[in-house]
């Protein structure tokens, strides 16, 4: 048990943390106990999940430097059967604390270890890059789910992607697999979104959910309320969407 999905790609605002919210929050409301580690220093997922992150103790940022033991740090229950490792801004500084440490891709991957066996599953939100702070990400990870947002530079930056968590997989987690592409804010008005979803089936040679996560204002504006999108507002078209990703997350899993 403990199936680890880091959600990555290098792109901003293709809808990682947002999706990484959600697929915990929705994961957790159907029973399956979570951990969601949060890895971009702007924490936006530690606050979406409704942890305040300038009054937390210890942060994701204590065990890169190796100042604290992952028990210490997580927030347990912040929601029914979701815990959070929290991040904010203090993680920026990893990247230069990482330098000359050795075995610095596995820091995350060893602390995560001891406490794998209590989730059923563990939710990584990776940065807008590809650091030292996402390859710790996909070193930790069995799987990596891209979200992909539906707009014409869709595939940018993709096949780097691709090649990174390659990379990782023959040099650093053999385990390591690509979970599959989740389509974001798709907006049923434009063809545009059609045409980026068709021309990603036909070019990317990767599993797609079927779920596709609409645009839908509800999603933007829940993380202002520290709430995930099934507690904000749980008949919405993006709590529902969510749900179903997390249903399929599921049955992949079994
Ligand atoms: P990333 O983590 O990849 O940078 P975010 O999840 O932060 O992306 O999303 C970028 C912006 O788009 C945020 O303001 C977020 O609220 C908004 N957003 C994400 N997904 C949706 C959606 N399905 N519908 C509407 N807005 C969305
Ligand atoms: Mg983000």
């Amino acid at each position: 048990m403990g199936r680890i999905i880091a959600i990555a790609n290098q792109k901003g605002g293709v809808g990682k943390t947002t999706t990484a919210i959600n697929l915990s929050a929705c994961l957790a409301e159907k029973g399956k106990k979570v951990l969601a580690i949060d890895m971009d220093p702007q924490g936006n997922m530690t606050s979406g999940l409704g942890v305040d992150k300038d009054s937390v103790e210890k942060t994701v940022y204590d065990l890169i430097i190796g100042e604290a033991q992952i028990e210490e740090i997580i927030c347990k229950e912040v929601l029914e059967n979701l815990d959070v490792l929290p991040t904010n801004i203090d993680l920026s500084a990893a990247e230069i604390e990482l330098i000359g440490i050795e075995n610095k891709e596995y820091i995350i991957k060893n602390e995560v270890e001891k406490v794998k066996e209590n989730y059923d599953f563990i939710i990584i939100d990776c940065p807008p890059s590809l650091s030292m702070l996402t390859i710790n990400a996909m070193t930790t990870a069995d799987s990596v789910l891209v979200p992909i947002q539906c707009e014409y530079y869709a595939l940018e930056g993709l096949s780097q992607l691709i090649h990174t968590i390659e990379l990782v997989k023959e040099r650093l987690n053999s385990n390591l697999e690509i979970e599959g592409v989740v389509f974001t804010m798709y907006d049923a008005r434009t063809n545009l979104s059609l045409q980026v979803v068709e021309n990603v089936k036909d070019n990317l040679n990767q599993n797609i959910y079927k779920t596709i996560i609409p645009r839908n204002i509800r999603l933007a504006e829940a993380p202002s309320y520290g709430m995930p999108i099934n507690q904000y507002d749980p008949k919405s078209s993006g709590a529902e969407s969510y749900r179903l990703l997390a249903d399929e997350v599921i049955e992949k899993e079994e």
